[in-house]
């Protein structure tokens, strides 16, 4: 691996796989001018073909050891490092209409994508390499087992798009879970039509606390018989039965 091992606990499976590489590019469609950033460049299998496409690449990397290698390979015109953890790096410093990428680190994927949510209002898209089943969360509806806390904060502000199935065999090392590559496009900001977004965010989280509980018991005392009987809200539902929708009317009755 180009004289690098791999740290696990850095979530480090390097792509080696030409063909999903150049998925991914193609799916990223890089023009010139544009401002992407890189979330875990390692040893750089996204980063050169971006960078062949690119005028300037932005990258967020943990792994000192990477960091030297990248600031050997690239000079500062070409490649701006942000050297440190992407979970507190602050994404609107680099400025607005960012193109996010990377192949996450799988062993931090759901607190980065909820910081990453954050930054909806200065991102122009994102794309992703994730654990499988992470995906299946994002993208799964009402009704699915899967449906969950990360459904509805992402599915709130994104449209997310479920883009290409990748193997355990694409990375070296190889992960031992299969992963897939998902877009996020933010929403209008007119379709974000939640009052209070902490509120909608506290109510989905008290929700999902009990998954298996219905709304009567996960949010007694959060939102009353009348709230439920006004909103057209069935108290026996359980969490994954309610729509996002229904969460923001939620969230606004209590704001
Ligand atoms: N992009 C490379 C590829 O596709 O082969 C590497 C992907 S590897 C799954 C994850 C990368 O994220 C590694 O380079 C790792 O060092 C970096 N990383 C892990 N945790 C990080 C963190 N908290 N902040 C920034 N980078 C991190």
């Amino acid at each position: 691996m180009k004289g690098h091992v791999a740290r696990k606990r850095f979530g480090q499976n390097f792509l080696v796989d030409d063909g999903i590489i150049s998925a991914i590019i193609s799916a990223i469609d890089p023009q010139r001018g544009d401002t992407v950033v890189e979330i875990g460049p390692g040893l750089g299998a996204i980063t050169e073909p971006l960078m062949a496409r690119l005028d300037h690449l932005h990258v967020v990397e943990i792994d000192r050891d990477l960091i030297a290698r990248l600031k050997k390979q690239h000079p500062p015109a070409r490649m701006t490092i942000h050297e440190g953890d992407a979970l507190a790096f602050d994404f609107a410093s680099i400025g607005n209409d960012l193109r996010l990428v990377g192949n996450l680190p799988y062993n931090i994927s759901t607190p980065l994508l909820f910081h990453l949510a954050s930054y909806v209002g200065v991102v122009r898209d994102m794309h992703f390499m994730l654990q499988k089943e992470v995906v299946e969360r994002m993208v799964a509806v009402p009704g699915e087992s899967d449906f969950s806390r990360i459904s509805v904060m992402l599915q709130y502000r994104f449209h997310l798009e479920w883009l290409i199935d990748v193997p355990p065999e694409s990375f070296d090392p190889p992960p031992k879970v299969q992963s897939a590559v998902v877009r996020l496009i933010p929403k209008d900001v007119a379709e974000l039509t939640a009052k209070n977004e902490a509120k909608l965010s506290q109510v989905v989280q008290t929700a999902f606390s009990q998954r298996r509980k219905m709304l009567r018991n996960t949010l007694k005392g959060t939102l009353s018989d009348e709230g439920f009987a006004e909103l057209g809200i069935l108290p026996t539902w359980r969490p994954e039965d309610v729509s996002v929708e229904d969460y923001v009317r939620i969230a606004n009755y209590l704001t």
